[in-house]
């Protein structure tokens, strides 16, 4: 299993990082031991500026390569919500020397994901996501703001890889981005429904 994550698919959260718009969909990987199987979240000890980032999560139903776009959608029938955890001040080091993101995104624990997921009636059915940081909305996002849709993605990631049953993709993160610090409380709703909540250690 593997986890794709796109980057930079909201017109508002490019502009909030200063960075200009992908004319193609941008996408890096976590490994299968970034997921988050406890309801702790441990702040790991290498960044002192780590952001959450609520993304749309798909989970891909079958093997596929080179997908056409008129075809993606028989490879994905549900979706739900995950935190891409990001340690900024590491990933700036990163993009300043022209690295790797990986250990600044693809650390342990760097991938919480929901186990309650919901089933998606078409490729263009809208998406509402929120997240609660300590019971207040920072993020708030609409699949419908997305620059690549979900189709487009798959189309795009299945030219270099190929996609197994299994897989997750992580569909980007609106505006909105922020820090967290120990102590706090992070609550997705998908569709006004919650379906992850966990604490930073
Ligand atoms: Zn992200």
């Amino acid at each position: 299993m593997k986890i794709i994550c796109i980057g930079r698919n909201y017109v508002e959260h490019a502009k909030e990082m200063n960075a200009p718009l992908p004319s193609t969909p941008i996408f890096f990987m976590k490994p299968e031991t970034a997921l988050l199987r406890t309801r702790d979240f441990f702040y790991p000890k290498f960044t002192s500026n780590l952001h959450y980032e609520c993304e749309i999560v798909l989970k891909i139903d079958k093997v596929g390569k080179n997908i056409d776009e008129k075809f993606s959608h028989n490879y994905y029938s549900s979706c739900t919500l995950g935190i891409d955890f990001t340690a900024r001040d590491v990933q700036q080091n990163c993009k300043e020397k022209g690295l790797p993101w990986e250990i600044a995104k693809s650390f342990d624990q760097s991938a919480p994901l929901s186990k309650i997921w919901i089933p998606l009636k078409n490729s263009n059915q809208e998406i509402k996501f929120e997240l609660e940081k300590n019971g207040k909305t920072v993020q708030n996002g609409s699949s419908l703001n997305m620059i690549f849709s979900f189709d487009q993605i798959i189309t795009y990631v299945s030219k270099f890889i190929t996609l197994k049953k299994g897989d997750l993709i992580f569909t980007g993160t609106p505006a909105g981005v922020g820090q967290v610090e120990i102590g706090d409380n992070l609550k997705c709703l998908l569709m006004g429904k919650e379906v992850l909540n966990f604490n930073i250690r």
